[in-house]
């Protein structure tokens, strides 16, 4: 260290409190990174590494970016988890004596990004935090710093809860105490969050009071406090955007597990976390990106109170019935800027003279809406009405003041709108009349010197200049005109008046961009008075956007006004998958009705694969979702519960990440909906048992059915392949066979996707493998197998336990034989309702027959089909 100049010892002292960050340390036009930072940032960036003598034995590795293409190379960084501090220059270079003082003025990360194309306009971007109390509670607390909302929670019991809350918000960075246990961090560590922070310094903090007026929990103060000081610290600036702390409780929300949100694909695909194929997808009719992201937000807290969600309904069943009012309010929401990003940058301070224009626009459509609000005539509208604060003084202060189309520099002027102030009014005649004499002047001199092609011009570096062709230079009046500039066949020069002009006109110009920049930022403090009063505007703007795009949504698609049942009846007519119908032809998609109530609270679906099992189930989950947020639903008639939660085991979502295998997760599933879900909850398994052997899957499937019906009374839908499961129905009351028809035609299956009651009779399985185009020779073969399994009477049918009926036939392994014995007596005990009485010991007559024709066989010489027929008849035997 002690022999480095003074400008590395420098900036090896700021690195030292941004370890984990990318310094961008300003050297003139470029932030420069030196040592490690530039080695991965070469990389990172691929920008070149260069090296610099700094004093020290070796050259000192270091790349560059030009100043003002860093946010672009900052937006990457940050897009990949990193974090970038940006170190500026804090005096001026000219008057510094020694070494230019630098200091940090920001910490960019993943979670406090506010421009760039990395921040998605229908997105929030969380940042979270979590504590851990010994107690068995965790906090929980995430902001959005783009749009100033803050959200907290205390969640008493499972940790599982509070990774759920963390993983639901989207949070790209999680800050968190160093003395955070080493296993919660790795969990956490597991839900593809992209930042981690530490921030120790969490004492409670007077800055943040007011902030924290809903916050009556110890444990949620210091919590939030862990955040705030966070953003504080590495932002450095205003952010009197902040909003109060809103504290909420899971219990107050429908609640659906992470899990269930990805199988049901509310927000993002399963397979690629797109959102195209999403409710949120189909669902957003929004017109503006708040809306969007407030659309996003009610997905993911369906509501579960009655009153709550009727208010949402009145609105949407007012806007259904009202076309042109409806299409009138969509087309005045389309002129609504992101009044909360914008009222954000106010109090960041890098807000815009075009932000501004885009706030004047936005308060000016107010008023309309309001209007038409108030003329619809019904209490809800009227609310909704009151809510429309137009911010009159703000929105007249920006109709005076700011020009139709302003730049987005705030330092060139053509800001402020003439009459607006008196000063530079003056300022301007000063400029415009001094324009006026020049252009003038042009006619003037031609006269005077008799000389057509003399031009009057102007540049930046010489000012205004008269111009003459050098054929033409005699005719100049000697001494009245003074050179300014030589160009390769003209000459340029200026005159006395039109110097005095020039100044005039530059000074007037000068003096009225600074003024202009003056009045622009007072503009800007006064619109910060505002930003409590926007941010409550935008909230109510967002709801009616989304509203009205249920509306919308609503009336194209035909979807009916669900009924809330008070005895947990689910009744639908016609209902429909809302995504894969409208994925799918209209006509195509064949409607499907659902009737559950305390007699029918277990639906067991069996049908052919493919034929739209879980379709079905997905269906009347989506359709719950989408009445508890407030939305129509697709469906004629319907009748649902209230419900509290939703849990889902459906396909197969391998949890990479954690690196579990496909059972353990669907076991993890099952577990988690088996363990949380109460008689209000609603339960979607689909084919529950299919990683593991066929007994061992069709006994757990069996065992939490009854778990199911006896204990938790969940409604719940079962899909499965086990046909065997059908005979349920005999001993548990309350669950019923439905299943998906398909019917033969010319030995190839068609799919009628319709659901029916009663237990199907085929599994269909072959036919599925031949519509997939397995080679003709192996079907063949499997409907061959298949037929001695029939007639052996063996209770798998189904073409995914033709790998024991394999083994059977091949009896070509001692193991497999014996896995059979096993699975056989495992299928006695699991099936035989009441299991009989051990055997005697001693073998009877007839075995020993049987024993002695075994050990006489020649197996080696039978066909597969000879072998298996003997055995038939061998047990056959046994059996009589
Ligand atoms: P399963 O769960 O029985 O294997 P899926 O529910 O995955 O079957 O459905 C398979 C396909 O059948 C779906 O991708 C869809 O294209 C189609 N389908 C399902 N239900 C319907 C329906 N009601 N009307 C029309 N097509 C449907």
């Amino acid at each position: 260290m002690a022999t480095y100049t003074p400008m590395i010892k420098q900036y090896l002292q700021v690195k030292a409190d941004y370890q984990d960050a990318f310094l961008f340390f300003r050297l003139g036009d470029f932030y420069e990174m030196f040592f490690e930072d530039a080695l991965k940032a070469s990389q990172e960036l691929e920008i070149t590494l260069t090296s610099r003598e700094g004093g020290g034995e070796e050259r000192i590795p270091m790349c560059g970016v030009p100043y003002h293409a860093a946010p672009n190379y900052i937006e990457q960084l940050i897009n990949r988890g990193y974090k970038v501090a940006i170190c500026e220059q804090t005096e001026d270079p000219k008057t510094a004596k020694g070494v230019v003082k630098r200091e940090v003025v920001q910490l960019i990360t993943p979670g406090t990004v506010m421009e760039g194309h990395g921040l998605l306009e229908k997105e929030n971007n969380f940042i979270a935090t979590v504590t851990v109390f010994s107690n068995n509670q965790y906090g929980f607390a995430c902001s959005d710093l783009s749009t100033g909302e803050s959200r907290a929670t205390l969640i008493k019991g499972s940790m599982d809860e509070l990774i759920n809350e963390l993983s639901i918000s989207g949070a790209k960075e999680v800050v968190i105490e160093s003395t955070l246990p080493p296993e919660i961090q790795q969990k956490l560590k597991e839900r593809s969050i992209l930042a981690f922070s530490i921030e120790d310094n969490s004492d409670v903090n007077e800055n943040f009071s007011a902030l924290f007026s809903e916050l009556d929990e110890e444990a949620l103060i210091t919590t939030t406090s862990r955040l705030f000081h966070y953003l504080y610290r590495t932002q450095k600036r205003s952010l009197d955007h902040l909003q109060k702390v809103t504290v909420y409780q899971v219990q107050q929300y429908m609640k659906i597990d992470y899990f269930s949100k990805r199988n049901l694909e509310l927000t993002e695909t399963i397979r690629s976390t797109a959102k195209k194929g999403t409710l949120l997808w189909l669902l957003d009719e929004t017109m503006t990106a708040m809306g969007g992201r407030m659309l996003k937000q009610w997905i993911n807290r369906p509501l579960i109170d009655k009153t709550d969600i009727g208010r949402r309904q009145e609105l949407v069943q007012l806007f259904v019935g009202q076309f042109f009012e409806r299409q009138e309010l969509r087309e005045k929401l389309k002129e609504v800027y992101d009044l909360e990003r914008l009222a954000g940058r106010v109090a960041f301070g890098n807000l815009n003279p075009r932000d501004l224009m885009q706030l004047k626009r936005s308060l000016l459509q107010v008023p309309v809406l309001k209007d038409i609000l108030v003329n619809l005539d019904h209490n809800e509208a009227k609310r909704m009405a009151e809510r429309l604060d137009p911010c009159e003084e703000a929105a007249d202060l920006l109709e005076t003041a700011i020009v139709d189309h302003p730049p987005i520099s705030v330092k060139e002027g053509n800001i402020i709108r003439d009459g607006y102030d008196h000063q530079l009014d003056q300022y301007r005649d000063a400029s415009r009349n001094g324009k006026t004499w020049i252009a003038m002047l042009e006619r003037e001199e031609r006269e005077k010197t008799g000389i057509k092609s003399l031009k009057v011009g102007y540049n930046r570096v010489f000012g205004y200049y008269i111009e003459v062709t050098r054929a033409n230079l005699h005719l100049l009046q000697e001494g009245r005109y003074e050179r300014k500039q030589t160009l390769s066949n003209a000459e340029r020069f200026i005159t006395p008046e039109l110097k005095e002009k020039e100044e005039l006109i530059l000074a007037a110009e000068e003096k009225s961009i600074e003024l202009e920049y003056q009045l622009f930022t007072g503009i800007r403090e006064t619109i910060k008075e505002y930003i409590p009063r926007l941010q409550a505007l935008a909230k109510a703007l967002s709801e009616l956007d989304v509203l009205l795009g249920f509306a919308e949504l609503s009336e194209q698609r035909h979807y009916a006004r669900p009924v809330f049942s008070p005895d947990r009846k689910i009744h639908l007519k016609d209902g429909r998958h809302p995504v894969v119908e409208k994925v799918m032809d209209a006509q195509e998609y064949v409607p499907n009705d659902c009737y559950m109530d305390k007699d029918r609270e277990i639906l067991l679906i069996t049908g052919p694969n493919m034929s739209g099992k879980s379709t079905y189930m997905r269906q009347i989950a989506l359709t719950a979702i989408m009445a508890q947020i407030g939305c129509f639903v697709p469906a004629d008639e319907a009748e649902l519960p209230i419900f509290d939660q939703v849990f889902t085991r459906i396909g197969a979502a391998d949890d990479l990440v954690s690196g579990q295998s496909t059972f353990m997760v669907e076991m993890l599933e099952a577990r988690n909906a088996i363990m949380n879900a109460s008689g209000d909850s609603l339960i979607l398994f689909d084919e529950i048992g299919r990683g593991t052997s066929t007994y061992d899957g069709m006994a757990l499937a069996q065992a939490m059915i009854e778990y199911i019906h006896n204990k938790i009374g969940a409604k719940t839908l079962f899909s499965t392949h086990y046909h065997e499961l059908t005979t349920l129905e005999k001993d548990l009351r309350k669950l019923k066979n439905v299943h998906v028809s398909a019917v033969e035609q010319n030995g190839k299956v068609v799919f009628l996707h319709k659901i029916r009651e009663g237990a199907a009779d085929k599994s269909y399985g072959i036919h599925v493998a031949q519509l997939a185009e397995l080679p003709q020779e192996l079907i063949e073969r499997a409907a061959e197998i298949l037929q001695i399994l029939e007639q052996t009477d063996n209770q798998s049918s189904d073409v995914h336990d033709l790998k024991n009926g394999l083994n059977t036939i091949r009896p070509s392994a001692e193991e497999n034989l014996q896995a059979r014995e096993t699975a056989a007596a495992a299928q006695l005990s699991f099936f035989d309702e009441e299991p009989g009485q051990p055997k005697n010991n001693k073998a009877s007559k007839k075995e020993k027959q049987i024993l002695e024709q075994l050990s006489e066989l020649e197996i080696l010489d039978m066909t597969p089909l000879q072998a298996m027929n003997m055995l038939y008849d061998l047990q056959k035997k046994l059996r009589k």
